[in-house]
């Protein structure tokens, strides 16, 4: 049993909940339970609001791209952005670290610790690509 949905949206706040809708749904009809669905929901938002807010530097022109696949093995989903890329994502991924004053620096510290599995491959200029695992 394979489901896969691929999307393509606008790097828009409001385009956080529907990635989180869409693996909401995907994963209501398999076996999961309530708490990998809502450790899931959280990875996801953490990893479009990256795109939008540090890929994209929250300008709405922007686009991701959004894969969910669903298998008999488990969930894959990956985010990608064209923006602006991440230097160092060995520090990018430390906790605490983060290029916005104001922020955290908490993201993929969830990520890593609400998934099984996440695979950032990144360039400079060209964009990342957050592959999130469960
Ligand atoms: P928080 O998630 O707690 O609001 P944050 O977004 O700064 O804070 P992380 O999500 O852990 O923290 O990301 C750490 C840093 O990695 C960011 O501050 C940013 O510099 C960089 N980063 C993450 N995702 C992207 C991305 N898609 N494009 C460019 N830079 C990114
Ligand atoms: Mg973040």
């Amino acid at each position: 049993n394979v489901n896969q949905v691929k999307m393509q949206f606008a790097s828009l706040p409001e385009n956080v909940a529907l990635a989180r809708v869409v693996v909401a749904t995907m994963m209501s009809n398999l076996e999961f339970t309530l708490t990998n669905l809502d450790d899931v929901k959280v990875a996801v938002s953490e990893a479009v609001s990256n795109a939008i807010m540090h890929g994209y530097h929250n300008k709405t022109d922007g686009l991701i791209d959004f894969a969910v696949t669903l298998d008999g093995e488990g969930l894959e989903i990956i985010v990608a952005d064209q923006g602006q890329g991440i230097q160092d994502i060995a520090k990018a991924m430390e906790p605490s670290y983060s290029t916005s004053p104001d922020r955290m620096g908490l993201g993929f510290v969830f990520m890593q610790s609400f998934m099984d599995q996440i695979d950032v491959k990144s360039e400079v200029g060209q964009g990342t690509v957050v592959r999130l695992y469960k």
